[in-house]
This record gives C-alpha cells, structure tokens and sequence, in this order.
C-alpha cells in the first residue's frame, strides 16, 4: 500500500442530476487526491440502464467545472491511460466477465436461473416464516434454481437453451467478515448478513459490485470515498476481492456520513423546504418532469459553495471556517471526516455566501450586478428621466450595499435609491422627526452643500454638523431626517459615504424636494 500512487475517482451513476451529497464525494475525493499530489478520476457508472436519464452526464461534468473540482482523468475531462471511462464503454472488452468467470471457476459464485416469479414467491415464503430480512442467501439458495442446486447437465441445458441468468456470489455462511474504514475505524459484520448479490444480470451488465470493483482495480484507485449508503454492501465488496486474490489491490475505504435535515431529524432529502437549494445548478428531470433550482443560479458563489460544502461532515480541528480550495487541499484529511451524520444548515449556507460577498472585489461584483441593473433600469428609466450610471458609481453602490447582503440579486432592492430619487419618505421617521424647523434645515443644509469645492463624505458631515450647530440643532435629532430625505427610508449604508456617492447636485436636488413635500 505505502507505494501506490493516490488515486481517487468519483463514480456517480446517471441517473439524475447530481445531489449536492453527490458534489461532497467529489469535492473530498479531490481535496484528498490533491493534498497527495495523486489522481482524480470521473468514471461513469451507467450499468443500470433502466435508471439512466438523458442530462444527468452533462449536468455531473457542467457542475464539477463550476464548482473548480476538475478530474485529471475521466469523462469529458480527457482521456488517461485507463480509457474508456464509461461503463457501459468498458463492457465491450468482456472484462467484468472476464472477472465474473475467474469467480464462477474459482466456486465463488453461481449462476441462478430463477424467474421474478420464482423470487417473489421466496421471499412471500420466508415473510411468511417470519424472517426479518428476507434474502437470497447460503440458507434459501439451496432451495432455488442455481448451479448449486441442479446438475451440471441440467445448467448446461439451459444455458443452451438461451435461458435467462444471473451470476451470484457465494457468500459463506456464517463467517465473521473485517475491514477498516478511514473514517469509522474497524468494522465486523457476520456473512449472515450480507446476500449472495448479483454480479452480472440478465442483460449481461454487470451490477454495481461487480463493476466498481473491476474498475478500481483495473484504474489502480488507492483509496474509495463513498457515501455512508454503500456501507452495508462493503462486506460482500470485501468478499469479491478476497475470491479475485486482489485483496492488496484493494483501495482503504471511507464511509462519508450522511448529511441531515436542519433538525437532525432524517436525510436531508431533494425536496428540502429551507429555500436553500440541494442542486448545485438548476436541473430539470426529462424523466419525472421535476424541476429544481440550483445554487449557481441562485445567486451562491461556487467557492462559498465549495466551502459550505467542505464543512459538511470535516472540520480542520481549529475555529478557521473560510478555505479557499487551495487551503482546503492543505488543510484535509480523511482522518477528520467525522462519522456522525452532518447537519444541514441554511442559514449558515448564506452566511458563507455574505463572507465571500464581501470579500470580492467592487469592481467584479459591479460586473455582476451590471446585467440585473440593465434589466431593472430598462423599467425604470423612463420613469425617472435619469443618466445611466456610470461602471464607477455602481462599483460605488456595490461596496456600499455589499456590507449588508448576502446576494448580488439583492443589491438593486438594497440600493435602489442610488438610482431612483426617492418619491415617499418613510411615514415613521417623519412623524417622529419632522417638525415647523426641518423644512428649513433641510433647505439650510442644501445651500451650505452648494458652496462645497470638493464634494466628499469628510466635507459634507463637516457642513452638515455645522449648519445643525449654527441653527442650535443636535445632529442626533436630524440625521435619520436626513437620511430619508435622500433615500426615503430610515436605515443603510453610512450616510456620508452615502451623500458622496450620490454626488453634490443629486444631493441638493433631493434636499430642495423633500423640504418642499415633506409635510408634517
Ligand atoms: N455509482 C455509485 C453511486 O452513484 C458509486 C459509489 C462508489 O463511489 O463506489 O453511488
């Protein structure tokens, strides 16, 4: 083991779009393969044809791109030396067979020639019995149709004869099977426990447990992180390498766990009611007709995703919360993978989103807001008979608004009046503020900003403390006043920086308005 080079895949199947469970795997395996300067692999596992949608490859390739989780080797990321990357590509070789046959040579597996009929009435039988977990086992296979039971004539019989079959592991009886997970340390479970699977089916796919395991073996994969779904199948998994002599090429395993509902109560499902969504981008299901929203278009920014995502389940064993993927690839390791199930929380989702907000740049979020702005104008413009705004007055608004948002989506609601002179005053400050003196203060204040040179944040508080004092008025008294009559409303950015931006003659224009309408 020591020597193997790190090699991780992701391994999704098709069959819907990629949950953001789904996008964790991705995102641990990644931070894992990197921090050991190893390999990530996207495989597709499309064996199950009956489960695959139209879409759902796009859709795992398109957000693993936006999230910046991108494989070295796989399916629409370039071809490595284990190629082709899709199962169903991967059958044409006969090599899942090749590997099911050694199996059957060996006594480790069967062929099992039972209709769903025949099934169905097994397991009505042992229900009836009582048996707790009806299945396919070292028990009920001795009363089935399989190479176990019937004579080799009769097998070759049907198989002659075109008979439909299954191939099934042996599964022991009553044997204590061990194996270590990362993450949960030194699991025992007894053979009782676990069915004789299906590796190959009808159709000549094979299953899950099958292919998987040929394919990690087949791509040298060091180590497999999964979801904590497949646990109950990681004896039997252990069982095929052990019958393959492959248990050295056999990758460690880590469970993740699961990620719960905000209350802890369940699986957080894909229909969650938090608002949040559970889809890193919109995906609509062309087979169920279902449609969801995703974090891309919901305004989240893929690295506050990507960091949400990360503390689903790991932390770094300090307070630090905010990792760039750089300093979440130093800082992993499997080892602080947590085993208990991870709670969702939405709240907190945002908060990560208002942490990289603030973060960015005025000049990209300008870029960002831009398009929103343009639409929103388009309404508005002829309304209010104004000048586009130019790059530099909206890099101005988003550094203002950013403080308090958590979206980009929410700055034309949070600073509206940076682009639209107010046309009411908020009713409550009024009526608390307002009286025979603010008319003429606000007009005061207006023809004092007039005489100002240089117009900035500084100057205009230096006039407006002044002109207040002169009138023997207490700045406390009118700055909320003040600021209504600018914006309209009660509460927002520091109100100097606010009177800077908006610039000497808009300033003046909404002083003399408002002294005029505000009545008491
Ligand atoms: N195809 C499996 C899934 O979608 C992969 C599990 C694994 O990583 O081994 O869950």
């Amino acid at each position: 083991m020591e020597n193997k080079r790190v090699r991780l895949r992701f391994a999704p199947s098709p069959t819907g779009g990629l949950h953001m469970g789904g996008v964790r795997t991705a995102l641990f395996s990644y931070l894992f393969a990197k921090k050991h300067s190893g390999d990530f692999i996207l495989r597709i596992e499309d064996t199950d044809q009956n489960r695959y949608v139209k879409g759902a490859e796009e859709y795992i390739i398109e957000s693993l791109k936006w999230c910046g989780i991108e494989p070295n080797e796989g399916v629409g990321f370039g071809d490595g030396p284990h190629a082709p990357y899709r199962q169903s590509e991967r059958k044409q070789s006969g090599i899942y067979k090749k590997y099911a046959d050694q199996l059957i040579a060996s006594g480790h597996a069967y062929y099992a020639f039972d209709t769903s009929e025949e099934l169905d009435a097994m397991r009505k039988r042992l229900e009836a019995a009582k048996v707790a977990a009806p299945q396919y086992n070292s028990v009920t296979r001795q009363n089935m149709r399989n190479s176990l039971t019937l004579s080799e004539d009769e097998v070759k019989k049907l198989m002659d004869a075109g008979t439909p079959y299954v191939v099934r592991l042996k599964v022991p009886r009553n044997e204590e099977i061990r194996f270590h997970d990362i993450i949960r340390g030194w699991v025992v479970v007894n053979s009782t426990q676990v069915d004789d699977k299906v590796l190959l089916k009808s159709d000549g796919m094979p299953t899950y447990h099958l292919a998987h395991i040929v394919d990690d073996i087949e791509m040298e994969i060091s180590h497999a992180v999964r979801g904590e779904e497949w646990l109950p199948s990681a004896p039997a998994h252990i069982l095929i390498y052990r019958y393959l002599e492959c248990e050295y090429k056999m990758p460690l395993l880590a469970h993740l766990p699961l990620i719960l509902k905000t209350d802890g109560n369940g699986k957080l499902s894909k229909r969650d009611k938090s608002g949040i969504p559970m889809f890193p981008l919109n995906w609509h299901d062309e087979r169920t007709g279902e449609s969801y929203v995703g974090y891309r278009e919901s305004g989240f920014f893929p690295e506050a995703f990507v960091n949400m995502l990360a503390m689903l389940g790991w932390n770094p064993g300090t307070t630090q919360e905010i990792f760039s993927m750089a300093e979440l690839i130093e800082a992993f390791s499997l080892e602080r993978v947590h085993k208990a199930g991870a709670k969702f929380d939405p709240e907190k989702t945002k908060w990560f989103n208002q942490q990289y907000l603030r973060k960015k740049p005025d000049s990209e979020l300008a870029e960002l807001f831009q398009p929103i702005l343009e639409e929103k104008l388009k309404v508005f413009f002829a309304a209010i008979n104004n000048q586009q705004p130019t790059t530099k007055y909206i890099e101005g608004v988003c550094r203002l608004v950013k403080e308090k948002s958590h979206f980009v989506n929410e700055f034309w609601n949070a600073g509206i009046y940076f682009f639209i002179a107010p046309t009411s005053y908020d009713a409550d400050v009024i009526k608390k503020r307002w009286n025979e003196q603010s008319a003429g203060f606000i007009k005061a204040v207006a023809e004092a900003f007039k005489t100002i040179a240089n117009f900035s944040a500084t100057e205009s508080e230096a006039v407006f403390k002044a002109t207040a004092e002169a009138k023997g008025i207490a700045t406390g008294q009118v700055m909320q006043l003040f600021r209504v009559c600018l914006s309209g409303v009660g509460g927002g950015p520091m109100l100097f920086e606010m009177v800077e931006l908006l610039g000497k003659d808009e300033v003046v224009k909404r002083l003399e308005t408002a002294a005029a309408k505000i009545k008491m």
